[in-house]
């Protein structure tokens, strides 16, 4: 997996066109930015389409993620939505596909589903998002449980609770965590000291945000972008490193909770 990738929440919501938002897409594969983050979710599985539209032609060289609804995620439910998520994608296989939170179906029948989509060669890998350290837990003992690749979760500046414990927990095991809204959706306060070490770099507070967020191994950002000239910017963000008086300073602006936090969810 790359440790940037391209997110697509709203994206096939009618907010630009079909061909801009799948452009700006393939923008970022040119860039660099091979994997990309979709979800049956996703505008009803519009933006799936879009995602289908941007990978014409070059499936191979893309790292695929897709999410299954967790009122979906029965042992059936699973592989019937992975069916309708490849026919959406246009491709035959997944590359990485995600139960989207914690939902009230027993996981154990999410996972059987995995691992025969797995054997049957129409996903490579899977994985949970918004699972907190003990679901984790609970999942890592169940049958199939060990072979959870990833865990999608909220982690930015200023969404730091990961950290604490999930984050060592899913790295001691070679599970990736995947950041998702490394700009909190656009919310992400831009403090004075984000400022200031954007502009020692001459980059703007986003692309610090976003260098930030890939600053530890076996962390993956997907940044969503529809707008070329933030696709840029963001590719642009893979050859940035901070230093650890940048890291200080943010730091002391963005510290690490104190205490453990429930998991936050967006
Ligand atoms: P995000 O990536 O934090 O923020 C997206 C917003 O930031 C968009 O409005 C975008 O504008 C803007 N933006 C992008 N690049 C920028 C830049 N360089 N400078 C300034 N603004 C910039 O939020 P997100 O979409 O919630 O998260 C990313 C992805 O994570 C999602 O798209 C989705 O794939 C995934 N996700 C997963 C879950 C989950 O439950 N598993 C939840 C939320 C998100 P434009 O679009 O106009 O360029």
């Amino acid at each position: 997996m790359t440790a940037l990738g391209q997110g697509t929440w709203r994206i096939g919501e009618g907010l630009r066109t079909r061909k801009e938002e799948a452009d700006a897409l393939r923008l970022g594969f040119d860039l660099g930015m091979t994997l990309v983050d979709t979800a049956e979710m996703y505008a009803d599985g519009g933006a799936e389409e879009v995602v289908g539209d941007a990978l014409a032609g070059r499936r191979e060289e893309i790292f695929v993620v897709t999410k299954v609804l967790p009122q979906n995620a029965t042992r059936r439910g699973t592989v019937e939505a992975a069916e309708r998520s490849l026919r959406r994608l246009r491709t035959t296989w997944l590359d990485l596909y995600l139960l989207h939170w914690p939902g009230s179906h027993p996981l154990e029948g999410t996972l059987e589903a995995f691992e025969r989509l797995r054997a049957d060669g129409k996903i490579r890998h899977y994985g949970l998002s918004n699972f907190d350290p003990e679901e984790m837990q609970a999942a890592d003992r169940l049958p199939g449980g060990k072979g959870v690749a990833a865990n999608q979760v909220l982690y930015n500046l200023c969404r730091r609770g990961v950290e604490r414990r999930l984050l060592p927990w899913c790295a001691d095991r070679r599970i990736a965590l995947m950041a998702y809204s490394p700009f909190d959706q656009g919310r992400l306060p831009q403090r004075e000291a984000l400022r200031k070490v954007a502009s020692l770099h001459g980059a703007t507070p986003s692309q610090v945000a976003l260098a930030w967020t890939l600053r530890l191994d076996g962390v993956v950002a997907i940044p969503k972008a529809a707008d070329p000239r933030h696709v840029r910017e963001n590719a642009a963000v893979g050859g940035m490193v901070l230093t650890p008086e940048d890291l200080a300073e943010l730091e002391r602006a963005y510290p690490l909770p104190k205490r453990d936090v429930p998991l936050e969810m967006l």
